[in-house]
């Protein structure tokens, strides 16, 4: 009889420093999505962690018994009623599949509830009361997970991807799957050790495409993988943008049947980070010099100004006008900005129409900490319902949605091309400006509104991509933030904090 493995889940990154939580309309609306049963196993080959997953099961003969599956675009915390009512509906497609072999959940690993600050921990202990104490549970983890006691406590092994741009979620997905089917068929008795590093650090200082101290330590958490005995070894980043107790860096190594072995690499990787601890900083370039910059480069060239503080792949609203502002101080030219989330100012340019020309207040309305609204008169050039494929190198497959979506064009044809969106979203990918009639090879000048994602795609078109210092919940400056609930000391807020991972 082939195995039977039942998978669901809940995926979402909570930004605590986002005042507005994440509802279940959320998890329907945009680029978020709920996947029920067969639109799961259709997940089959694209760039998400069922990718592989799915493939995985099918090239292993395994019978997948697909429940739910939720993610939204990062955000606040998520409300107990959309977390309640999503791991409901897990926990009844469990029930009906019963008995299973395993199970293979579908996490991110930073979500935090309004009222809790650990989403995942909830929800493998509510699946492990189900399934009992001998059924595996096994997941693919985010590299930005804040790894929790709880959910240590209730899980058999978890992989982290190795990538920042998340370029890895299938092969990570059908990794978890390996382990979880090694453990059914006994081939292998998954033992997790881990580390959690009195170390908090900023997503951008987690990037792989540049050796940051994140990739030096998981480098050799590859090596370690071809270890005899060892099954998993990941070393996770954390998500800053989260006050709760647990965020930060931490180290999970998963052996066959040997605890030993497995504390010895988690300590080993979490050496690593300490040792590297104070490589782990972001030094942002101020806006006019990297506006200043990219005006004096070479005909041809193309300058990434990357305003990674307000990502929306970290929960931000994306709607921060600062680095706008130094462009149009400065009288920018062929330059095109990814994005200004603004409902109002899209209802205003809908209204007006295509080649009307309007004078509007735009961003800055969602929260104090993104910059004042900026006054800007443009032509309508394109309205757009929002919703285009995605390409690749990350998310290959899927679709993203920012709702209506409008090009405000700011002083001719050359000048500077405002796409203003009614809902949040990240530009991870080059049709965040070709599926709106901007070729983003010919612009000098591209602002990005992402902490690292985007450089999958736009690193191989850019002259250069430069860090810019603006205001936001997503600033690599982390003493700007006002952490109440984080565990302390921790370094580097407590630059002082000594630790040894063999504490
Ligand atoms: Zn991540």
């Amino acid at each position: 009889m082939a195995i039977r493995i039942v998978t669901g889940g809940i995926a979402q990154e909570t930004n605590t420093f986002q005042w507005q939580p994440t509802t279940l309309e959320d998890f329907q609306t945009g680029s978020s999505g709920i996947h029920r049963g067969q639109e799961i196993l259709d997940l089959d080959g694209t760039g998400t962690i069922y990718g592989g997953i799915v493939a995985e099961a099918r090239r292993q003969g395994v019978e997948l018994i697909p429940t739910t599956y939720a993610h939204a675009v990062p955000g606040g915390r998520v409300t107990r009623h959309a977390f309640e009512t999503l791991k409901q509906e897990i926990l009844d497609g469990i029930r009906a599949a019963l008995p299973v072999d395993g199970v293979l959940l579908g996490i991110h690993g930073a979500m935090a509830l309004e009222d809790e600050d650990d989403g995942e921990g909830p929800l493998i202990a509510a699946v492990r009361e189900l399934v009992g104490p001998n059924v595996p549970i096994v997941a693919p983890l985010d590299l930005h997970t804040n790894l929790s006691g709880a959910m240590m406590a209730g899980a058999d092994a978890f992989v982290g991807y190795k990538h920042y741009p998340h370029i890895d979620t299938p092969e990570t997905g059908a990794h978890a799957m390996r382990i979880l089917l090694a453990a059914i068929r006994g081939e292998a008795r998954p033992t997790m050790a881990h580390v959690r590093l009195p170390l908090i650090a900023p997503n951008q200082s987690m990037v792989t495409t540049w050796q940051s101290p994140l990739k030096t330590a998981i480098d050799r958490a590859r090596e370690i993988e071809q270890e005899p005995g060892v099954l998993a070894a990941t070393v996770l980043g954390g998500f800053p943008f989260a006050d709760v107790p647990f965020a930060g860096v931490a180290t999970i190594v998963v052996t066959d049947g040997d605890p030993a072995l497995a504390r010895r690499y988690a300590t080993e990787l979490a050496r690593i980070c300490w040792d590297l601890r104070d490589d782990f900083t972001i030094h942002p370039t101020p806006i006019a010099d990297a506006i200043a910059e990219a005006m004096a480069g070479e005909p041809g060239s193309v300058y990434v100004l990357a305003d990674i503080a307000d990502s929306g792949a970290s929960g931000t609203a994306g709607d921060g006008t600062a680095v706008l502002r130094g462009l149009l101080e400065a009288n920018a030219r062929s330059a095109a900005v990814a994005q200004i989330m603004d409902p109002e100012a899209v209802a205003a340019c809908i209204e007006a129409g295509v080649g009307a020309t309007v004078t509007l207040s735009v961003g800055g309305k969602h929260d104090k900490y993104h910059g004042e609204p900026v006054e800007v008169t443009g032509r309508v050039r394109l309205i757009h319902e929002g919703r285009f494929p995605i390409l690749g190198p990350m998310g290959a497959g899927t679709y993203a949605s920012r709702g209506k979506t409008v090009v405000l064009e700011i002083g001719g044809p050359d000048g500077i091309e405002l796409q203003l969106t009614e809902l949040r979203g990240h530009p991870h990918d080059l049709n965040f400006f070709r599926c709106f009639g901007i070729e983003p090879t010919q612009r000098r000048i591209l602002v990005l509104k992402s902490a690292a994602h985007f450089r999958a795609a736009f690193e191989p078109i850019a002259t250069k991509v430069i860090e810019v210092d603006a205001p936001g919940i997503s600033s690599p400056r982390l003493e700007r933030f006002d952490y109440r609930r984080l565990r302390r000391p921790i370094y580097p807020l407590d630059p002082e904090t000594t630790w040894s991972p063999e504490d």
